[in-house]
């Protein structure tokens, strides 16, 4: 790629040809401010914020979306373009509800900065914010169309990355708003409850619901015994919020906060996760080494995938893994197995899930299946993004508290569990083990390096001792038709199929680029947040689930074999056709 030279501000850049003049000015430490602009969608130059001159243009041109040009020169800040953007936020300021201190986003809300950072103290325009409702029909995410700015990221997310297009703009000039497409309530559209929109909206428009209060009032009943446990990707995320870098690991951290906050036993769901890898390794073996069931396998953990196959691909309902997700089986798990070791009532424990997921709200009444001990297995789920707040607004010191351990019997985990978070864990800790237990051996080299990576659609073929094993990993949604699209051909021309396995994950990065985890992430954070968690993998004691003391005990003390009848009792679930727009 050629390099073109121009000149921003008077200072000489070089960039590659194709760089826009937002990102050269970047490299210059020039920071041209934007508001519908994301590094992760294509810039469509909506609000115009980032409005800049250049020397032969007779009108100001959008940095986002207007790419640099040999000798260039580029004004980005005086006081008439200054002035520009002043009047682009006054104007938006004047059909917005500004209701900042009760604001889900207050604190980390993009147009609140830029108010803040213009100075901007009074609207020269009237005040006509539209008076619209605010949808709480799911139990993941809420949407207040009062507070859109007409970015356009929540659309473009859901329909450009995540293949819904659950959400659209309905109505025309002043009137446009934005809306489930159809004008239905968004639990009766398609969406997917992946939250993707939550955490590229810039603004309060949309935004994680919040069950903090609920678990704020099981900690403070004396009758209930709480139990908590943190997903991989919460543990290279959270410390986001505290002033740590990206992808820093905090899991000792995380738990004695969890026991400042009254939690009486503090577990991880990357137990749940080897707990997972035995059934889903032992049921990737069963349908390709016995022939029982549908190939490719394809993984099931993602509650937003699960929703968007049974919507858009239920011909592929045979193929699912039918385990549950790790937390949910960590679910079932503390309210059968550690309530019988501890004698405690079943009825008087309390779950929370730590989640980097709005999608988890939604799972934990799914089927029928989700209520496998007798109880709602997994009680309440909050966010990365909550637990944050309820940390803070507890007064707890987080960058200072000491490392703790987290609670036996649900806690200890390999290293195939913590990887999880990332796009590709799940496929490389099923490899781990399925290696094992196809060919009774250990595996020399644990690390499946194809599968890691951020490329959207990851294919190998994988040697398990002499036998080819093809695979295929795809995280963000829109990815996922193409691999889909290859077995249906296969299946059509009666060919082999292109795959033995599959993961899919719905977020960008898998579970670190989670819907819940802290605002702003890039390709460069989510893959520092998965860099932690390969950290964190090397670093373990075992690094392969079926290696896990605790796993060997569980099975031996409890669930008898994987796949047996009480596994499948409590740790396996199932999925049906739904239509597309609720009924
Ligand atoms: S969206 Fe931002 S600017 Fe608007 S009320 Fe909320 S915090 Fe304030
Ligand atoms: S949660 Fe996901 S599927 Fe639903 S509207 Fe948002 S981006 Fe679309
Ligand atoms: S990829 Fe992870 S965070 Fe995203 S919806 Fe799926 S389970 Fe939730």
């Amino acid at each position: 790629m050629g390099m073109i030279e121009l000149e921003i501000n008077g200072i000489q850049v070089q960039v590659p040809s194709g760089t826009t003049i937002l990102d050269a000015a970047k490299k210059v430490q020039i920071k041209i401010p934007t508001l519908c602009y994301h590094p992760d969608l294509a810039p469509w130059a909506a609000c115009g914020i980032c409005v800049v001159k250049v020397e032969g243009s007779a009108k100001m041109l959008r940095a986002c979306a207007t790419p640099v040009a040999p000798g260039m020169k580029v004004i980005t800040h005086d006081p008439e373009i200054v002035n520009v953007r002043r009047t682009v936020l006054e104007l938006i300021l004047s059909t917005h509800p500004n209701d900042c201190l009760q604001c889900p986003r207050s604190g980390n809300c993009e147009l609140q900065k830029l108010a803040a950072d213009f100075g901007i103290r009074d609207v020269p325009y009237e005040h006509r914010a539209m008076d619209l409702p605010t949808d709480e029909s799911t139990p993941s995410i809420i949407l207040n169309p009062e507070k859109c700015i007409k970015c356009g990221r929540c659309a473009l997310v859901c329909q450009n990355m995540q293949n819904v297009w659950a959400l659209e703009f309905l109505g025309r000039g002043e009137n446009t708003r934005i809306a489930p497409s159809a004008d239905v309530s968004l639990a009766e559209s398609p969406c997917i409850k992946c939250g993707q929109c939550s955490a590229h909206c810039p603004v309060g428009a949309i935004y994680e619901k919040d069950d903090t209060r609920a678990v704020w009032d099981a900690l403070a009943d004396d009758d209930l015994h709480c139990v908590v446990q943190i997903a991989p990707a919460v543990r290279v995320a959270i410390g986001e919020a505290f002033g740590f870098e990206p992808g820093s690991l905090q899991t000792g951290r995380t738990y004695a906060a969890l026991r400042r906050l009254g939690f009486d036993a503090i577990f991880d769901t990357n137990f749940g996760a080897d707990l997972t890898i035995m059934e889903e390794g032992t049921e990737f073996v069963e349908r390709f080494v016995n022939g029982h069931g549908a190939l490719p396998l394809i993984t099931s953990c993602c509650p937003s995938w699960t929703d968007y196959m049974e919507k858009y691909a239920p011909d592929f309902i045979d193929n699912f893994s039918s385990a549950k997700s790790p937390h949910e089986m960590m679910g079932s798990m503390s309210k059968t197995y550690y309530a019988k070791k501890m004698g405690l009532d079943p009825a008087k424990i309390y779950m929370v899930s730590v989640m980097p997921c709005t999608s988890k709200k939604y799972e934990i009444t799914r089927t029928d299946e989700m209520f496998s001990s007798g109880y709602q297995d997994i009680d309440t789920v909050v966010t990365t993004r909550e637990l944050s707040r309820m940390i803070k607004s507890a007064g707890i010191d987080f960058p200072n508290l000491p490392e703790e351990e987290c609670d036996s019997i649900l806690g200890e985990y390999s290293g195939a569990g913590t990887i999880f978070g990332a796009t590709g864990g799940v496929m490389e800790a099923a490899l781990r083990t399925a290696y094992n237990l196809i060919t009774k051996k250990n595996l020399g080299d644990v690390n499946f390096m194809d599968v890691r990576g951020i490329e959207g659609v990851k294919e190998a073929t994988i040697d398990v001792d002499g036998t080819p094993v093809k695979i295929a990993v795809a995280h963000q949604m829109a990815n996922v038709e193409h691999v889909l699209d290859r077995v249906r051909e296969a299946r059509e021309k009666g060919e082999e199929m292109p795959y033995h396995f599959i993961e899919v994950m719905a977020c960008r990065g898998g579970c670190v680029g989670g819907g819940g985890q802290p605002y702003g992430a890039t390709d460069e954070l989510r893959k520092k947040r998965a860099s932690g968690l390969y950290t964190d993998d090397r670093g373990c004691a075992h690094r392969c689930s079926h290696e896990n003391p605790e796993i060997q005990k569980i099975y031996s003390e409890f669930l008898g074999e994987p796949l047996g009848h009480l596994a499948h009792r409590y740790l396996h679930t199932t999925y049906r056709p739904r239509h597309l727009y609720a009924k």
